[in-house]
């Protein structure tokens, strides 16, 4: 008698850069295989192709759900993308119901941001708070936050990158006029720059850039009253002086709260293991 496969979960953190799909035999901890790693493509059908392929290579048939992660803003149902600034071909597509068809299991998605909170909140610096939120400095800046009393909890994906800063004239990606994100978004700050972020050494950049964000932190916090950030993406994860330097630009302004800045524990793999999570999350807990 032929030994049935185990079922098990997986996990996709699809980036504007690359996707990476984790296997997880449980929810129970964080580990994961990392089963493939290979370039977004830009063009939909080719990157559901790509994925299959890469579950084929590596015989997974028995599947009991596939949570996503995806740097885009996702439709109120949460079975598609709704905006994706850097994979635009994935916006409308049928991405939750293509995917259950092929492997007829539950298919999650949601924000990376969403998925990098719930990793977080599980598994990472999260854990004790009941206000919390996630932000992620990559390409683009964005965040979600956690509001939780009793047993009730509301995850929501905000447009932190685009709150209009004061003064601010410069022109954003998304069209408004002085988004925060023109300060703090790595794609648009490298097209004005004409320079990578890795080259970027001047003292007085980065004094910009976070004075620019510990704002729009206050921000957030005035109006969530969060009391934690969690912080990841690239460019959080490549400069260890910026959570010090950071967290002081927000002690400096904000008054009759405290908020604590932490990197992200699980670091770049909070957006796939939070993938995964999703799995195991009330669909009516997430407002997408
Ligand atoms: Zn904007």
């Amino acid at each position: 008698m032929a030994v049935q496969e185990p079922a098990v979960y997986l996990g996709i953190d699809v980036g504007g850069t690359n996707t990476r799909i984790g296997l997880f035999q449980t929810l129970e901890t964080p580990i994961f295989t990392l089963l493939a790693r290979f370039t977004t493509h830009s063009a939909y059908e080719e990157q559901i192709q790509q994925m299959v392929a890469a579950l084929v290579e590596n015989g997974i048939t028995s599947i009991k759900g596939i949570g996503v992660s995806v740097g885009g803003r996702m439709a109120k149902d949460g079975r598609s993308v709704l905006v994706a600034p850097n994979l635009p071909d994935y916006e409308g597509k049928p991405f939750a119901r293509d995917l259950e068809s092929l492997y007829h299991c539950p298919v999650r998605l949601a924000h990376d941001t969403v998925c990098g909170l719930l990793g977080e909140k599980k598994f990472g610096v999260l854990r004790p708070v009941e206000r919390c939120a996630y932000l992620t400095l990559s390409t683009g800046t964005g965040a979600a936050f956690q509001l939780r009393k009793g047993i009730t909890t509301l995850t929501v994906s905000i447009e932190i990158g685009h709150q209009l800063l004061d003064g601010n004239t410069l022109h954003c990606l998304c069209g408004q006029v002085g988004c925060l994100e023109t300060f703090t978004g790595g794609k648009q700050l490298e097209m004005r720059l004409g320079h990578t972020l890795a080259q970027a050494t001047d003292r007085q950049f980065w004094a910009t850039f976070q004075a620019k964000l510990a704002i729009g932190l206050v921000n957030l916090v005035q109006l969530t009253r969060v009391e934690m950030v969690a912080l990841s993406g690239a460019i959080a994860l490549k400069n260890p002086d910026l959570l010090q330097q950071l967290q002081e630009a927000v002690d400096e302004r904000l008054r009759g709260a405290r908020l604590t800045l932490q990197y992200a524990q699980l670091g770049e793999n909070a957006p796939l293991v939070g993938a995964a999570i999703l799995l195991e999350t009330g669909d009516e807990t997430l407002l997408h």
